[in-house]
This record gives C-alpha cells, sequence and structure tokens, in this order.
C-alpha cells in the first residue's frame, strides 16, 4: 500500500513502524473473510483492510472524528486478521498506534470516559472489586441471571502449602481474575507443586496493564508494566526460572511488554520479562509427560474455545490441545474455532450488542459436538461464556491433576 505520511508523523518511532507496516499491507482482502466484525455487520470499515485504511488516513493527517473511531471500537483485537495475513502484516500493533493518536486528537463524549474511567477505577483497585463482588454475590438473587453466572460462588480452590525447593517460578496476579476465580491460579500451584516448582506472586507486582492499554489508558498501562518489569527482573536474577500467567490475554500482553515499553528507555528490561513468559501447557507436557490425568468428577467429553489470545496471538492452541487429550479427553468439534467469543478483554461491557451476537455463534458452536463441559484458557471468555453456557465452562488447569508416583493415565 502507498503512503503518505508527513514528515512530522515519519520522525516519530511510531510513525515509522506504522509507515513499515501499511506498506506490507496489499490490500488482498485474505483479512476480511476471517473477521468476526465483517462477517457480523458486512461493512468494509468493520474488516481489517478498511480499519487499516482509516488509520492510513489519520496518520496522513486527514480529517477524523467519531465515525472513524467507532470503527476502531468495534474491532475486536481478535488478531484472526493477522494469523491468516500472506503478508504478515502487524495488524495489532498499527491498531495500537492508531488508537492511541485517535484517543490524543479526537475526544470521547463525557459519557464514554466517564464509563471507560469507572472500569478502570474497579478493576484496578483490588479491594475495590472484591467488596463489589462480595456485595454481588450477597445480593445474587435480585440480579439478572446472566450477571448471577458470572459473579459465581467464589470457589476457592485448595491450595497446598509451599514447596521447599530451589525451583521457583513468578505468578502474575491478574485484575479480575483472583476475585472472581481465585481457583484457576491455585490448580496452577497445585500442578507446579506437584512438579517440585513453588509459584507465587510477588509483593510489588499486579495487574498485567492490558485493559488500560486497552482501554486508551496508555501511561497508565505503562505505568503498571513497570512496576512488574521491575519487580520480576531481579526475582529472575535472584533465580526465578519464569513467569505464569494463566489467563491468555494477560500472558500475551506480557510477552509484548518490549512493544508495550518502546520509547521508554527500558524496552531492554521490559523485553527480558517479556522472555521469560512460560508457555505452563508446554512445560506439563515436558516435565509430567505421560502423569496428566483427568481429575475425578469432571467429564471426559469436552469442548475446547480457544481464546483468540491463545491461538492468534501466542500461538500456543495446539499444546494446550495436545495436553488435554494426554491427560485423557476427548475434545469435541468446534466449527469457526478462529471466531472470537465476542468478549475481548472489556469489549463485551463496551459493545454489547455484537459481543451478544458472538457469543451465541460461539456458544452453538461449542455445545453441537455434544461436549459436557466447556474448557478455556481466559478469564474474560470464561466469564462471558458462563453467563449464557447451558455447559459448566471452566480453565483447562482446573480439569487435571498429575498422577500419584507410579501410575499413568492407563494405568490409575
Ligand atoms: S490479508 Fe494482510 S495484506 Fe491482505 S488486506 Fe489483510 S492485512 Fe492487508
Ligand atoms: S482484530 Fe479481529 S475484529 Fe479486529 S479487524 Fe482483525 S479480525 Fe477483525
Amino acid at each position: 500500500m502507498q503512503t503518505a505520511l508527513p514528515p512530522a508523523v515519519l520522525d516519530t518511532p511510531d510513525g515509522r513502524e506504522a509507515d513499515r507496516i501499511l506498506r506490507s499491507c496489499v490490500h488482498c482482502g485474505f483479512c476480511t473473510a476471517v473477521c468476526p466484525t465483517y462477517q457480523l455487520l458486512g461493512n468494509e470499515m468493520d474488516g481489517p483492510r478498511g480499519r487499516i485504511y482509516l488509520i492510513k488516513q489519520l496518520l496522513e493527517g486527514q480529517p477524523a472524528g467519531s465515525e472513524t473511531r467507532l470503527h476502531l471500537d468495534r474491532c475486536l483485537t481478535c488478531r484472526a486478521c493477522e494469523a491468516s495475513c500472506p503478508s504478515s502484516t502487524r495488524y495489532a500493533r498499527l491498531l495500537d498506534i492508531g488508537r492511541e493518536r485517535l484517543e490524543a486528537t479526537v475526544r470521547r463524549p463525557p459519557k464514554e470516559r466517564m464509563t471507560r474511567r469507572l472500569l478502570r477505577l474497579l478493576l484496578l483497585r483490588p479491594l475495590l472489586l472484591r467488596t463489589a463482588i462480595a456485595a454481588g454475590r450477597l445480593a445474587a438473587p435480585l440480579l439478572p441471571r446472566r450477571l448471577r453466572l458470572q459473579l459465581g460462588r467464589g470457589r476457592k480452590g485448595a491450595v497446598p502449602p509451599p514447596v521447599q525447593g530451589h525451583r521457583r517460578m513468578i505468578l502474575l496476579r491478574g485484575c479480575a481474575q483472583p476475585a472472581l476465580a481465585p481457583e484457576i491460579d491455585a490448580a496452577a500451584i497445585r500442578l507446579l507443586s506437584g512438579l517440585g516448582i513453588s509459584l507465587e506472586a510477588l509483593p510489588g507486582s499486579g495487574c498485567c496493564g492490558a485493559l488500560s492499554h486497552h482501554l486508551g489508558a496508555v501511561e497508565e498501562g505503562r505505568a503498571l508494566a513497570r512496576r512488574n518489569i521491575e519487580c520480576w527482573s531481579k526475582a529472575l536474577k535472584d533465580g526465578a526460572e519464569g513467569i505464569i500467567a494463566t489467563a491468555s490475554g494477560c500472558a500475551l500482553h506480557l510477552r509484548e511488554y518490549d512493544w508495550v515499553m518502546r520509547g521508554s528507555g527500558e524496552e531492554g528490561a521490559a523485553a527480558g520479562v517479556a522472555g521469560s513468559v512460560v508457555d505452563l501447557a508446554a512445560l506439563l507436557l515436558d516435565e509430567a509427560g505421560d502423569c496428566l490425568r483427568r481429575r475425578d468428577g469432571v467429564p471426559q467429553r469436552i469442548a475446547f474455545q480457544v481464546p483468540c489470545t491463545l491461538q492468534h496471538g501466542l500461538g500456543e492452541a495446539a499444546t494446550v490441545r495436545r495436553l488435554l487429550e494426554r491427560a485423557g479427553f476427548t475434545l469435541t468439534e468446534v466449527r469457526e474455532e478462529h471466531l472470537c467469543c465476542g468478549s475481548a478483554g472489556s469489549y463485551s461491557l463496551l459493545q454489547p450488542e455484537i459481543a451478544r451476537s458472538l457469543l451465541e455463534c460461539k456458544l452453538a458452536a461449542l455445545e453441537q459436538g455434544g461436549a459436557e463441559l466447556i474448557a478455556t484458557a481466559n478469564i474474560g471468555c470464561l466469564l462471558h461464556l458462563r453467563g449464557d453456557s447451558r455447559l459448566p465452562v471452566r480453565h483447562w488447569l482446573e480439569l487435571i491433576e498429575l498422577c500419584p508416583e507410579g501410575t499413568g493415565p492407563g494405568l490409575s
């Protein structure tokens, strides 16, 4: 694609990166066919090729306003387009640059600004969030069914005592997950403890910053990333083997910390942290080998909902699938697996109608193969699906355990 970005834009690292990305796009439209919002809305401007064009216009200095923002806001950042692009166009990076510029130049209406601020306020303050969730659970009978199911009942999950040994890993304590589904991190701690690895969240670390980043509060997102980078870099130097994030959305954001911190002078430390994020499924497959099995009481026939961050972002969906099969599960067929469920971080709250339509399609696809349970790998997807699903929805970590010593899946 030909570009004519003005020198003032090309003089910046983001401007040069955007120009490079724009020029890599050959306008073939392969990406349009896999875009969920294009499929749903049928408008070129609600597909990747149209959005790329809108960002090009914006960076070239052409007038942009609420119409441009509407189409960029409707993007789920699911990256299905990026995964299907024959030219390896880095769409998600271009979208980051475009959104950041738009946020700085076109003011949102007060209601939108307020909603976004409230979301950040609630999700980034653990005490406030826990209080709100506890109040919601108390008032559960009065709440709409969907919200009631999303809040759940607050299972804790048994956490084994700390492992004594030399192997240590760092756990990312996310924002919403510890309050809404602590059983997921508990399952990771239990599994790693069985391998003699202690997994702990470090004081001074916290939310990965993805939520702020995607809500346009880029500096807030960088401040959260910086806090983690400082804390974890020290622990990694002191012998921690790696960093584990049990939500695929957070894991992807950590893997891209060097991009998040671009231009800050801290890219080196950020890249060190990004490179230390561990693929937990691969680790369990490597180290537990044939010793993985289905937990008691968990059905054998399940549907795996592959979060976009896991398949298009991290590229680790096949590993989780292999692990579940190795543990003895039968995975049912799920049609159009590449399509987003509509959760996409805070998207389901900000674009509820599109999110709802995508959820209905996803649930139909997950339920068609006769599964008895839906497994996922991301807290956002889990909550979004759980609100409407007829089947139980759980994180894959909760479904497996290590065989007692001397047994295997076929022997236990
Ligand atoms: S598939 Fe890639 S090259 Fe083709 S239009 Fe989409 S982004 Fe551009
Ligand atoms: S990220 Fe997803 S929603 Fe956005 S343009 Fe690409 S395919 Fe469409």
